[in-house]
């Protein structure tokens, strides 16, 4: 008879096997209170980078499942964005009552540190610019500091584009005006879509589990508010998913009346499969971590010192990446989310990279 203990090892080695993980690694410091995880998908085509996680995990299982599952998504979104990266995700299990944040976040750093530049952290839920600072005490593979700033409005540029994007692609029209946009989640990045939308002239409707960040999208944009439960059911031309992943599920996707789908969240959908059932309904999905590799874009490159005027051409280019994708999956009669899997892999598994990408790097490290 197999120790429950060795069951649940006997799983975590079965996710990173299914995931395709290089590495996982943990971490403890009984000093700051620190447990850490570090998911290493690929290191193929260049240090894995991805952000930290901030959560209060029910169980550890739990958060070795989340880095796990999200390093993979990391790989993808750098393969297609041409950044000579692999993917990875840390997770910081967020200490039981008082804490000193900067002392965890420098052992946080310490542990970075001993990978030796396989993995370069950033910002992600529940870590912000002066965590990445009390990280760079320590280690040199960080970004999002002060230095560099917060990658969410780049997300947003991107996520903007993307909408224009599957818009200019289902429904022929060039313009936003008038487009009806239902908005989940107003964070740092919904927030600013919702901006951005606004002032394209489109019209929002826009939920959020936090009342205040809803009342201020009324005053701001002239949004209309409906409850978390109901944003599904809304009748709209774009749903725009910028809350947490796993939304798009048996349960939420009977429910949709938009033809387009087109936000930020990681993760979107529950299951690979539900790709496919999104292409059945003749629904149009712009793939998460291609729509939403605008924060990754700004984080890799501004770690590498490139000049803000190609972090924002490369931003901007997200929309034609993706337009080219729909009427490719449009050829294939087959799901756009299927499609960018098989090219992320494809890319991934050539290993390295094209020798313009090679050139780009190089210039930008010197
Ligand atoms: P955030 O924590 O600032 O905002 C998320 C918002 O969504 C919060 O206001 C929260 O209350 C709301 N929310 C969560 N669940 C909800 C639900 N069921 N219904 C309605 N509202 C809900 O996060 P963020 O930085 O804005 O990121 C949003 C999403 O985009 C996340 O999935 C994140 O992983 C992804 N993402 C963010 C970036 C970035 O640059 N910040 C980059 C790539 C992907």
């Amino acid at each position: 008879m197999i120790p429950s203990r060795c069951k649940e090892d006997l799983v975590m080695f079965a996710q990173m096997e299914s995931a395709g993980l290089e590495d996982l690694h943990f971490a403890t410091d009984p000093n700051t209170g620190l447990r850490a995880i570090i998911a290493i998908h690929s290191t193929v085509r260049g240090p894995a980078i991805g952000g930290c996680r901030l959560i209060a995990y029910a169980s550890d299982a739990d958060a070795i499942t989340d880095a796990i599952r999200l390093a993979r998504g990391m790989s993808y979104k750098a393969a297609l964005a041409g950044l000579p990266h692999g993917g990875a995700k840390a997770v910081i299990m967020q200490p039981a009552g008082d804490y000193d944040r900067r002392a965890l976040m420098v052992a946080f750093g310490q542990f970075i540190d001993k990978l030796g530049g396989r993995y370069i952290t950033a910002m992600d839920s529940g870590t912000q610019v002066q965590d990445m600072d009390a990280i760079a005490t320590r280690t040199h593979w960080v970004s999002c500091t002060s230095r560099t700033g917060n990658p969410s409005p780049s997300t947003a540029l991107g996520v903007f584009e993307g909408i224009g994007s599957a818009v200019r692609h289902k429904l022929g029209r060039h313009s936003l005006c008038g487009i009806r946009v239902a908005l989940q989640g107003l964070g740092h990045v919904g927030f600013e879509v919702a901006r951005l939308l606004h002032e394209a002239g489109a019209q929002l409707t826009v939920c959020d589990l936090d009342e205040q960040r809803c009342a201020r999208a009324v005053q701001a944009f002239g949004a209309r508010r409906v409850d978390p439960g109901d944003i599904y059911g809304v009748e709209a031309d774009v749903f725009s998913p910028c809350g947490l992943g796993a939304v798009l599920n048996d349960d939420s996707i009977p429910k949709l009346r938009s033809g387009i789908i087109a936000g930020s969240a990681n993760n979107q959908l529950a299951e690979e499969r539900h790709g496919e059932m999104l292409h059945q309904r003749g629904i149009l999905y712009a793939p998460d971590y291609l729509i939403n590799a605008g924060g990754l874009v700004f984080v890799a490159l501004n770690h590498a010192r490139a000049p803000a005027q190609d972090i924002s051409a490369k931003v901007h280019q997200i929309g034609a990446e993706l337009q080219a994708l729909f009427r490719q999956a449009d050829a294939l009669d087959t799901a756009t989310s299927l499609l960018a899997d098989q090219r992320a892999e494809t890319i991934i598994a050539a290993g390295v990279q094209t020798a313009g990408e090679c050139r780009e790097s190089a210039a930008n490290t010197q």
